[in-house]
This record gives structure tokens, sequence and C-alpha cells, in this order.
């Protein structure tokens, strides 16, 4: 049975108003979104955290009624399965925040535009609601990967697909950059560091190359160079390296050193949304006197090589040049702009190199106009995402070139099969002067969706066959859940994975209503009913539902 809730009555009666305005102008059905399958771009039931100790907000999937591990039952807290912790995604922090607390709120509210597939085919990734081919009752919201006439296979986290039964060369699926903005995942923060573990001794994640020129201001979090003397002529890296702390180093930074001098690491398919620890697996680790740590489940295994670096870059004079870089496994992406002519170009330093020379450079695309002026400061994106280089000055795209695998292709890209990691993917990205004045700030690092072929429930089949029909009939498509490991979706079910034409019902256009946000008492207002544990009135309550709140108009947005 569903709790009552006041919250959810007060949303309701704006969303009644929201809708009678929109349904004289689409054909749209409103959904609540239960699971979350499709974190982070479209929230399940979850909390709203604030990180206690970096300040970085992010979601964190909660589990409510009928789900078989429900924190609640009958309107009570399930002792056990309450969630105690959210471990913080952002990279150089990764604390535990306790969470025993904090309010439980609605998923996300969405329109679903039902007759758009009447106009126009379905396209790859769009979010598609359809009814679930295993039951045909349950509705089911995933992505849309493979079409119909497609043979996909999931490569190293990528979608890649050819015409069914041809020999045609295996091709990857890549996203539209704006879709690819909406889906990406944060890795790191830079304007959000961990101050009481940096003040331990724990390294930056950025920082300058030793024997650079490069200088911090910690406070600002932003970094300069002035190149002089013997330095104008040599390139100069600020770099990234993907420490990730441990459970036991933050309770180290209560007194005493860090346990060890902290190496880099892989970046790995870790989604914060399922970072979270249950009172039962925090009572079990108090009990082992150990720090709190995710159970097996959360803790991600993939290495993910497809990056994105934004940032805010100021050149402060005319001369020199900028390098952005990206590693991938053997590869090293750069964009390098040259301040004097205004004008940019995408390389890599030959990796087939015998002397492993960096003046050996594989030009990628043409040159192009970078509109980066000096004096003044440009946000600036460089991505490498599904074998495909971006540059973006101020928002506009400058530069995109794909990299294939055929052999007549114009830039040829790695093959997923002999990628290989090696030291730099622990490092994978920087900046570089080479004679340049700059100074950058807001470095925020992505990466990419990681599909993998199985997840906690199961291993998937590696091919999937879709039919295509002379009369689009018995049309398949294949559909695909954002959060992967936590995902049931086309790879793990049994008769068939795909879903036929007629069981689709329309294309996710908007997320008309997230949550309400309640304000004062530091973001969280005041409860005005709570949830509580049987039998122990002692015991921390979970709000129902707090006052006062206002609209949450940032994720009022449209889907990509
Ligand atoms: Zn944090």
């Amino acid at each position: 049975m569903r709790e009552e809730n006041w919250r959810e009555t007060a949303e309701s009666v704006v969303i009644a108003f929201i809708l009678a305005f929109l349904f004289r102008t689409f054909e749209a059905e409103a959904f609540v979104i239960p699971t979350g399958s499709m974190a982070p771009t479209l929230y399940g039931a979850h909390r709203d955290i604030t990180c206690e100790q970096c300040g970085h907000r992010f979601a964190v999937g909660a589990s409510t009624p009928p789900a078989h591990d429900s924190e609640l039952r009958n309107g009570w807290i399930d002792h056990d399965r309450r969630m105690h912790s959210a471990v913080c995604p952002n990279a150089a922090c990764q604390f535990a925040n306790n969470v025993l607390d904090r309010e439980i709120f609605a998923g996300d509210r969405i329109l679903v535009n039902k007759f758009p597939y009447d106009h126009r085919e379905p396209s790859r990734w769009d979010v598609v609601v359809f009814k679930c081919p295993e039951t045909a009752k349950t509705n089911y919201i995933k992505r849309l990967v493979g079409l119909p006439g497609e043979e996909i296979q999931i490569r190293r986290g990528d979608v890649w697909y050819r015409r069914l039964d041809t020999d045609s060369p295996w091709q990857i699926a890549r996203k539209p950059i704006e879709k690819q903005n909406q889906i990406q995942i944060l890795v790191h923060d830079n304007d959000h560091p961990a101050r009481a573990l940096l003040q331990r001794g724990w390294p930056e994640s950025w920082g300058g190359l030793p024997g650079t020129q490069w200088e911090e201001d910690a406070i600002r979090r932003s970094f300069r160079i002035d190149p002089t003397g013997e330095g104008r002529q040599r390139l100069q890296w600020l770099r990234y390296s993907h420490y990730l702390p441990r459970p036991q180093d933050w309770m180290a930074s209560d007194g005493g050193p860090l346990p060890q001098q902290p190496q880099p690491q892989l970046i790995h398919d870790v989604y914060g949304y399922n970072m979270r620890i249950t009172s039962d697996q925090a009572e079990a680790s108090q009990r082992r006197r150990e720090p709190l740590s995710l159970g097996f489940r959360e803790l991600a295994s993939n290495w993910v090589s497809d990056l994105s670096l934004s940032c805010e870059l100021h050149p402060e004079g005319d001369e020199g040049e900028i390098l952005l870089e990206i590693v991938e496994g053997q590869r090293r992406y750069r964009c390098r702009f040259n301040l004097g002519t205004g004008r940019g170009q995408l390389e890599h330093p030959s990796e087939m190199s015998p002397t492993g020379d960096e003046s050996d450079l594989v030009l990628v695309g043409a040159p192009f106009e970078s509109g980066l002026s000096v004096g003044r400061p440009h946000s600036v994106q460089f991505t490498n995402f599904d074998n495909r280089l971006v540059v973006l000055v101020d928002g506009s795209v400058k530069q995109s070139v794909d990299l294939d695998l055929t052999p007549e292709a114009p830039h040829p890209a790695l093959s997923p099969d002999d990628l290989r990691d090696g030291l730099l993917d622990r490092s994978p990205v920087g900046i570089g002067s080479q004679g340049a004045a700059l100074r950058v700030a807001q470095l925020r690092i992505h990466r990419d969706i990681y599909y993998t072929e199985d997840n906690a429930q199961g291993r998937a089949d590696p091919l999937f066959r879709l039919v295509d029909s002379e009369d689009n009939s018995r049309d398949e498509f294949l559909m695909l859940g954002d959060n992967s490991p936590r995902s049931h979706d086309s790879r793990l079910w049994r008769d068939s994975h795909a879903v036929p034409r007629q069981l689709l019902i329309g294309k996710a256009f908007c997320i008309y209503w997230p949550h309400a946000m309640p304000f004062l008492n530091g973001g969280r207002g005041f409860p005005v009913s709570s949830y509580r544990e049987q039998g122990d009135a002692k015991a921390a309550t979970i709000p129902r539902f707090s006052l006062p709140f206002l609209p949450q108009l940032g994720r009022m947005k449209r889907i990509w």
C-alpha cells in the first residue's frame, strides 16, 4: 500500500495544473521513475546529499516499496536495510556521508510523448518507455541502443553495430555531443577538494609535474604558468592523477599519518548513485573495527578510458602553444592551440615510434580556428568518447573528428582488443604550456557511460540480433539502462533480448517535476512527520515530509 504523503499531495496539485496546460499542446503522458536503472540521467527514489567534506552535491538511490530490499516496510523503517552512509563520488573525496536521518525523495516525474514514432523512426540514444517484453505489463524506461536489422555487441563499455547477416565491419555507436554532455558522469571536480585529507598530506589531484613552473593557487583552485628562461623552450605539464582515498585513509585523517603513500589508480565505472552502505553493512564493519566500506556489488571493476576534460582557460599572452591531453592506453590524444595564429590542431604522438619520440606526430583532422583570444577566460572542453575527438570553446564545437577501425579510415582508431592500460592511464589528463602564459581554473573530468556485458544479476549473451521485417510489424529494438550495473534490461531478459515495435509506448522528453527541494535548516527543511524504527524509539527517524520547500527548477529539463 502506498504511504500517504503530504508533499506528494501538494506536488500533485501543482502537477495537475502543469499537465492540464501541457495536454492541450502534446499527446503526453506522465510517469514517475521508480528505480535507478537510468541514473544519473533520471533519478528513481533517492536522497540528495551535499558531501560534508568536499561540498559536492550528488544523488544516491534509495530503495522503497515494493522493492524486495526496501528501506521501509508497512510504514516503518527496516533497521538492517536502511541506508547508513552514501559515499561521495568525487574522486579525490570518497567520504562516507552519514545519511541515516535524510529524507527519501520520490523519483523524477517525466513526460512521455506517446506518438512520436507514428511520424518518425525511433533513433539510437532516445530514452524510450515500453512494455517489458518479459511480462508485457510493467512499463520500463531505458535508452534505445540498437535498431531493427542490426547486430549489436558491447565491447569495452561501448555499443558496436553492423548490418545483420553481413560481413560489414563493426562500427562504434557515437553519442552526439549534446547528448554526451548530458549523460556523462563526473569523475573529479577540482573546485570541491577534500580539505581534511589535503591538510594531512594527501596529494592534490592536479599539479605541475616536478621541475615545471606551474604555480598553484590553492584557495582559488586555479593554476598559472608564465614560462621564463629555459622554461620557455620546453613543454611543461600540469597533470591530473587519479588518487582515490580509501575508507582507512579517511579514518586516519583524525590523527596520525596517512597509512601509506597513495598511488594513482585507473578510472573505473563507478556510479555515485549506487554507492550506498546499509546499516547492516555498517554495523558489521563496526563490530570488526573496520572502516565503513562499500559492499562487493558496488565495487566497480572496469577501466573506463573515454574521458572528457572541461576547464576555464585564460591565455595571458599571444606567444607559445597550449596543449590539452587525454590518454587512452597507448594513445595520447592532444588538442594544440597556437596563441600566435589563433588556430588549433588535433594530434597524437605516434605510438608506433620506435624511439618514443614526441616529435613524431600524427595529425588528426584539419587545423581549425580556435576562437581563443588573449586576455580573457574561455570555457574549453576536450573529449575522447566513442572514438570521437571533440573540442568545444565557449560552448560551440570547433572541431570534431571520428577515428575508425576500417583499413581505409583517414584517422585509424585503436581496436578495443588492442587497448592496454599503461602507467599514464593513472594520470590520464594534462594541460601543457609550450612557452605560453596562461591560467586555468574550474577543472573537471567526466567519463562516458560504461555498458557492461553482465551485471550483478547475471551475464548476458555477447551478441544481440535485431529483426527488421518487411512491413515493420516484427521490428525489434535493443534497450539498455544508463546505470548499467543496476539495470535490468535487454542484456538480461531471457526469452528475447529485444523489444518488439508494438511494445513501444513513447519517447521521454522532459523531467517536469523533480522532487521539491526543502530549504532552511541547512537545505533540509523541518520534518512535519517522520518514519520510525519499530521497537526502537531512540533510533534516528527518516523525514516523511519537510517544510518549507521550493520547486527544483534546475532539474526541470529536456531529457537527452
Ligand atoms: Zn565529497
